[in-house]
């Protein structure tokens, strides 16, 4: 579309670093915030642009490798066959061309089998020997992260295979899953201990098969069903005989699958289930549509990314028709103007949607939005709603196109777009307040400083002239906190307590926390462990910066120019001097010694992730174990203890402390302060 090179190379590095970051968020902190749609869209925008610009195409791009869920802390094993994604479309034209390339090239007869795609997380199970050996994740598709203990705790797990037949060692895979009802349930409990609810039961279920705690997952309702036996694995003739052979075996294998010899088939049972889907009790995000005979399937082959025998119709998200009432431009952190439509409330997908974002400028024009339009809105988890189209059958007749503004809604400075960027920017970035608002409520939000402060205090320390930078917040006294609109002595405590502590986040969380644009929390981390400390980073040139991986062009651009304006280079300065960490600790550098000699066993939820108190028990010179024995030293017991672990402990008289308790052992600020709610149940036996 009239790209020269340069911008069409510009494009792809943005793409691959927005893609790989949302795809972290998606496999890996299963908190994804963009829908699965857009995601999709930009992916296909990625493969159009690196088609027609082969030279900027590369292996470490995500059109050619799957996304990787591999976590720490998860022992690694290979995969027999590696574990691919699937090509997907939400176009029935699209179905419909890959029956005809598949007609075109195959000279042998084959059928279709289609399948529903469920909406969990992949798995593989090795059977060895008729029993469950190991079960792995998708990984990065050539080893996945060991998660046996808490397959073995999904109810519909075989341990042993029934019947006879199954080779002495097998892969089958498949998917795990939440049932709504488990999912609701979940989420019900977590509201009530005060933790973030699940966006969607796609998340709760990867999340699920990623806790350290088998007996907590098996409390979590997971089910499985198996629905692919790698070719080679078995001798049968097709697919769906080797998933026939499974069932006998005991494996869950679903029923609901069809063969179809042509596309009107496939587009009936693709048709029957869009419908009949909502009534299933547990999720499905479309149809799977397979070549049935294994000698048809070693024929077609694979791609890097997805099998070429297979394809994924999508079903797209539920929809909404309401009119704009009005339209909002909104200015984030990093100066972005969105346009926000003001919609007349409607109810969509369980909630009531009053505003929906227009996303930018382009999607405005593409959408053709007019003033006082009905549009279509769209939801996807607990992703905002989106518009995603325009009911020209309702439009006022002489309806204006509105005009999208030319200068900054909030400081008046005229607004810039770069090439190759989508949205216009705000560029003054250091003198917009709404900019300077929103990097300060960023830096002390509780995934960066995690101080006791949001919006409406930001905004009273910003109106009062109190605070311009983050560094500001460390100059505070308590006598001008006393000045803000109904605090007292014990508020103002609390803060400046909570910014003392704030000088133990670690290096990454402080490095997310400046708010560098493209430098997400992953993002952060990956650099900070790459570069060990501030100064060197500050240092790195572009080639240091894009060495790291999964750091392109962009966000080494954007890191590199962070570090060139002496602006950034006084506050940062002045953060080190109010006390923050400014270089990563080292493994084996331990905190304290005040958990030195100490076995201790965790249960149950915390006020911070699992793997963080894990990590603080070593940092302070613990051991971390699995079950509870005459050596464990105390049970740490959180919110929900698994009951097993609390009846171990008492009857072998080994100590049960909770999370206040817990705090109490270790050096002050070592956690972020228990979330603020008197009620919170603490003693829970
Ligand atoms: P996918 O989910 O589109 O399809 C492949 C997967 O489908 C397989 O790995 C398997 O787990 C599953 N599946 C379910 N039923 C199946 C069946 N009957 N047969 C075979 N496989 C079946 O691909 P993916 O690689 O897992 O994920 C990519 C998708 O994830 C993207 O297309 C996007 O929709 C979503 N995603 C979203 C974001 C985001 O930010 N929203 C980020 C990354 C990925």
């Amino acid at each position: 579309m009239g790209m020269d090179f340069t911008q069409a190379k510009q494009r792809i590095e943005q793409l691959k670093a927005v893609l790989w970051e949302n795809s972290r968020k998606y496999y890996v902190e299963n908190a994804p915030t963009m829908s699965d749609y857009e995601y999709d869209q930009l992916m296909h925008e990625l493969e159009d642009l690196e088609r027609e610009y082969p030279e900027y195409a590369t292996a470490d791009s995500p059109t050619r490798r799957v996304g990787s869920d591999l976590e720490s802390g998860f022992a690694k094993y290979p995969h027999q066959y590696p574990m691919l994604s699937l090509g997907n479309t939400y176009s029935i034209g699209e179905v419909e061309e890959f029956a005809e390339r598949a007609s075109k090239s195959l000279e042998i007869p084959f059928t279709y089998c289609c399948e529903l795609k469920f909406d969990g997380t992949a798995i593989c199970l090795t059977y060895r020997n008729g029993k469950l050996f190991r079960a792995l994740t998708r990984g990065d598709g050539v080893v996945g992260d060991d998660v046996t203990a808490n397959a073995r705790r999904i109810a519909n797990v075989p341990e042993k295979l029934q019947g006879e037949g199954w080779p002495a060692e097998f892969e089958i895979r498949g998917e795990v899953l939440m049932p709504y009802e488990s999912f609701d349930r979940l989420n019900r409990e977590r509201e009530a201990n005060e933790d973030q609810p699940f966006a969607n039961p796609r998340n709760a279920a990867s999340g699920s098969l990623k806790l350290q705690d088998p007996e907590e997952v098996a409390k979590r309702g997971l089910m499985c069903t198996l629905y692919h036996i790698p070719t080679g694995q078995v001798d049968y003739p097709t697919h769906d005989e080797a998933l026939k052979a499974a069932q006998q075996w005991g494996l869950p294998v679903s029923d609901k699958r069809r063969l179809c010899k042509d596309i009107d088939e496939i587009e009936a049972y693709i048709a029957y289930w869009d419908t009949a889907r909502k009534e299933l009790p547990y999720p499905t995000d479309g149809i799977v549509i397979k070549i049935n005979e294994m000698d048809a399937q070693r024929q077609l082959g694979f791609t890097a990314k997805s099998p070429r025998w297979a394809v994924a119709y999508k079903f797209k998200a539920e929809q909404a028709l309401t009119p704009i009432l009005s339209i909002d431009y909104q200015v984030g952190r990093t100066g972005a103007v969105t346009p926000v439509a003001n919609l007349e409330p409607v109810f969509l997908s369980g909630t009531m949607v009053k505003r929906a974002t227009l996303v930018n400028e382009d999607q405005m024009a593409m959408l053709d939005i007019c003033e006082g339009d009905w549009v279509y809105v769209e939801k996807g988890g607990e992703i905002i709603p989106k518009i995603t189209g325009v009911e020209e059958s309702k439009r006022v007749p002489g309806a204006k196109r509105p005009p999208f503004p030319k200068v900054c809604p909030d400081c008046g400075t005229p607004l810039v777009k770069s090439e190759g960027e989508a949205k216009w920017f705000c560029p003054n970035n250091d003198g917009c307040p709404t900019q300077i608002k929103g990097k300060l409520v960023h830096f002390v939000s509780r995934k960066a400083m995690n101080v006791l402060a949001g919006d409406a205090t930001v905004d009273q320390l910003y109106n009062l002239d109190l605070v311009h930078t983050p560094a500001d917040f460390y100059d505070l006294r308590e006598s001008q906190l006393l000045m803000l609109e109904g605090w007292k002595e014990r508020s103002a405590q609390r803060f400046l307590d909570s910014l003392r502590e704030s000088r133990n986040v670690p290096f990454e969380r402080v490095l997310f926390a400046i708010g560098i644009r493209y430098v997400g929390e992953t993002t952060a981390r990956d650099i900070a462990r790459h570069f060990g400390d501030i100064d060197t980073l500050a240092q790195a040139t572009k080639e240091e910066l894009i060495a790291v991986p999964d750091v392109g062009e962009v966000v080494a651009e954007s890191l590199y120019r962070y570090f060139r304006d002496e602006r950034h280079l006084i506050e940062i300065q002045r953060l080190k001097a109010a006390g923050l960490q400014m270089s990563v600790q080292r493994q084996g550098e331990n905190v304290s010694d005040a958990l030195a000699g100490k076995t201790i066993v965790i249960s149950g939820n915390f006020s911070v992730s699992r793997d963080e108190i894990k990590a603080l028990i070593e940092a302070n010179g613990g051991k971390n174990s699995g079950s509870v024995s005459g050596k464990t030293s105390f049970l740490l017991a959180g919110s929900k203890p698994g009951p097993e672990k609390i009846k171990k402990a008492e009857s072998l008289g080994v100590q049960i402390l909770d999370e206040e308790a817990f705090r109490k052992l270790l050096p002050e600020g070592s956690l972020p302060e228990m979330p603020q709610n008197d009620d919170t149940e603490l003693t829970l036996f």
